[in-house]
């Protein structure tokens, strides 16, 4: 299988090496026609406004939202997140998004003070282990709408992870901790799913 990893911006080395890790192919994704040769798609942590900009920059944006549209597998953590958001909230003016979720995340809802924590989070879909979840000036879910399904919350009920279909998003980092469990269930979801561009 062949994974691309959304490459503009953020941390998509740290993607590239943990799927490289389980066996996939990895295939760093800049413009429209490298999506011709992908199973399924990463877009990573960093700064939505920015991957948001070049990729409508690079004419990226609109075949990708069509991508998702038709069934393409992706993964989008932190920033990818709200990538994937069909609305965002605390956007800057003018700041659009991929789409496909059915949530309403809202961009730095930890605030300034509590802006990047760690903390241990039971997902039972990724297994009965703890995931050690890390946040970086990160989203929230704040609405889950009726075709999404929320995975995970923090310790006061607020949801940090959800899927829906083909798409799965999570608000924390588990290519920075050595957390493989994420990819291997999105890799699973690649095998399931066989879509090609
Ligand atoms: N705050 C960033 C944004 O709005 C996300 C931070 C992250 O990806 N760690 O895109």
């Amino acid at each position: 299988m062949t994974i691309g990893v959304l490459a503009l911006q953020g941390d998509f080395r740290e993607h590239a090496a943990v799927l490289r890790a389980l066996g996939a192919d990895v295939s760093f994704v800049r413009r429209p026609e490298e999506l011709a040769v992908i199973d399924g798609l990463v877009i990573p942590g960093g700064e939505s406004t920015v991957m948001d900009k070049l990729s409508r920059a690079y004419g990226l944006a609109d075949p990708l939202k069509a991508a998702v549209h038709a069934g393409l597998p992706v993964y989008g953590t932190c920033a990818g997140l709200i990538m994937l958001a069909d609305t965002i909230l605390d956007g800057i003016d003018g700041q659009q998004g991929i789409g496909g979720l059915d949530i309403a995340v809202r961009r730095n809802a930890f605030g300034s003070q509590t802006a990047s924590f760690e903390t241990d989070l039971h997902i039972p879909v990724i297994g009965d282990t703890p995931v050690h979840a890390v946040f970086i000036r990160a989203p929230i879910v704040e609405t889950v709408g009726p075709a999404a399904t929320a995975l995970a919350s923090v310790a006061d009920g607020r949801c940090v992870a959800v899927e829906q279909g083909n798409l799965l998003g999570t608000s924390f980092h588990p290519e920075m901790t050595g957390e493989y469990r994420f990819h291997e269930y999105f890799l699973a979801k690649v095998a399931a799913t066989r879509f090609r561009a």
